[in-house]
């Protein structure tokens, strides 16, 4: 997969204001490959790394696809927008119950090796957010 089509598109998308997004929803997430930080593709430049069936799916509005996308390995990942686990937390700021998780299945666990899932948490009544990653044991 060339990285050029996917520079040469964002350059087109606009310039400083892309960046500066693209950087600070960059921190949540890191590659497990290289280490640095991944990048979320917005719904116009995703596309390409969704398959037909993906792509599918989102126009009809069942589901919500997201791509984070690795520039040093060159590799997107694909997250479904379905949860995999929804619950109410304790939040660490407030101290409330108004904290959802919600975990979504980046890499299924196998008999062969542990999965991976993307968790989400934000908090209704302080608006704290936390984006981590959480790896689950192989499928006995
Ligand atoms: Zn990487
Ligand atoms: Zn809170």
């Amino acid at each position: 997969m060339s990285l050029l089509p996917w520079l040469a598109l964002a350059g087109a998308v606009g310039g400083g204001l892309w960046f500066a997004r693209a950087r600070r929803r960059a921190s949540t997430w890191t590659c497990r490959k290289c280490a640095k930080a991944r990048v979320l593709l917005d719904e116009d430049t995703e596309d390409p790394y969704l398959s037909e069936a993906q792509r599918r799916e989102e126009q009809l509005g069942a589901v919500d696809y997201q791509v984070w996308w690795c520039a040093s390995c060159e590799d997107g990942v694909v997250v479904r927008r379905a949860p995999f686990s929804s619950r109410a937390v304790v939040c660490k700021e407030c101290r409330s119950r108004a904290a959802k998780e919600k975990a979504y299945t980046v890499v299924p666990a196998t008999k062969d090796r542990g999965g991976e899932l993307r968790v989400e948490l934000d908090c209704e009544r302080c608006g704290h957010a936390q984006r981590f990653s959480r790896y689950t044991p192989r499928a006995s």
